[in-house]
């Protein structure tokens, strides 16, 4: 066992090095690309591994990481898997489709293992592009709830989101609402906050919606949405959370996890935000409130597939689950995972039954009719 970690570390260490080194003759682009290494006490810092340090082992290895997700639990995760296993974490972070490109330009040579980000839809991308492979693992079929990984498992889901509508405690009453396409309607006009139909959790959403009621519903769901609008969009989630307690809306659209993490916020106005909002989940009663999720697959050329798998593992089990729902307010894939205090609060809810692939099929569609009713 060891003597082969050992070869495939050697194998591994080689093309990293050989890609860091091409990588920094290519490197002044100012993409984010800029490896970080996770090993055992390290932090989601800046710090650029050296080819020297690759050069000294750990006993166990390595596995590298090329991720669209920007959360530092992520890099704690990381370091504790390492104290754990002795497995070295490589990190490398970028944009999703700049990081798909990438995988796509180093085909076989590639030194990543996994690929991590956030949307269902682009976790089904690197899928139809031929880049992943599937991940055999009964703990990890043990540990991830029906329908939150890939039907061919080549992603295996790491956390949920609900794309829910916050409210106004002291102007509305939740009894009022109902289902996304309700807020579409002319009752609410010039009271609907949403972000930019360019943010890709909203091309999802509408995705979603036109898989489960059509092309043309949607549509004119958009276009209600578009009309109904209490300013053009601006800003993120949190914005629009921000902006219906100012007045300039009464509902929003948006995460539920930007709400937790305001909660929690160093900055006293995001708390009081948190505090002033109500959290409703829409469409209990028919198709089920929107979720996205994040996930990780497994690289089709991965050179240390075993401890990538073992890296998955950990990141599904329990511990590693609860501690990325508190740290970020997103819903653990794993329900053996207790929930934070304020998630376990608003309760268990219905979400939409859908294959996260749909999000990714659909988004030329979703695009298409967000330009076309205006939403901006
Ligand atoms: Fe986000």
């Amino acid at each position: 066992m060891q003597g082969s970690w050992k070869k495939l570390y050697i194998a591994a260490a080689f093309i990293l090095t050989l890609a860091l080194i091409a990588g920094c003759g290519a490197g002044s682009s100012g993409t984010p690309e800029e490896p970080t290494q996770q090993a055992a006490g390290g932090t989601n810092g800046q710090d650029q591994a050296q080819p020297e340090e690759q050069a000294q082992p750990e006993a166990g290895g390595e596995v590298n990481i090329y991720t669209a997700r920007h959360y530092d639990v992520d890099a704690e995760l990381y370091s504790q898997f390492t104290e754990a296993t002795g497995i070295t974490v490589n990190v490398i972070e970028g944009k999703a489709p700049e990081l798909i490109e990438k995988l796509k330009r180093e085909g076989a040579s590639t030194p990543a293992d996994l690929f991590i980000t956030v949307d269902g839809g682009i976790l089904n991308t690197a899928k139809v592009e031929g880049l992943l492979q599937p991940i055999e693992s009964e703990v990890i079929d043990a540990q991830v709830g029906e329908g939150l990984m890939d039907t061919d498992k080549e992603w295996i889901g790491l956390s949920t989101r609900a794309r829910v509508i916050v409210y106004a405690k002291d102007r509305v009453d939740p009894a009022e609402l109902s289902t996304y396409e309700a807020l579409a309607e002319d009752n609410w006009q010039g009271k609907v906050l949403v972000r930019s139909s360019t943010n890709l959790y909203n091309q999802s959403l509408l995705a979603s919606l036109i898989a489960i009621d059509g092309e043309e519903a949607a549509e004119q769901w958009a276009a209600g949405i578009a009309a109904n609008l209490a300013r053009e969009p601006e800003g993120g989630d949190r914005d629009q959370a921000k902006a219906v307690v100012a007045g300039a809306g009464d509902v929003a659209i948006m995460n539920t996890y930007y709400v937790g993490q305001m909660s929690v916020s160093d900055d006293p106005e995001e708390v009081k935000v948190a505090e002033q909002v109500g959290v409703f989940f829409p469409n209990q009663d028919t198709t089920g409130t929107h979720i996205n999720i994040s996930g990780a697959g497994l690289i089709k050329h991965s050179k240390n597939k075993d401890n990538a798998v073992k890296l998955i593992e950990f990141l599904t089990a329990p511990a590693a689950q609860e501690t990325i729902s508190l740290a970020n307010y997103e819903y653990p894939v794993n329900a053996e995972a207790k929930l934070p205090e304020l998630l376990a609060s608003w309760g268990e809810f219905k979400h939409q039954e859908l294959d996260f692939a749909v999000y990714g099929e659909n988004n030329p569609k979703a695009v298409e009719i967000a330009n076309k009713v205006g939403w901006k």
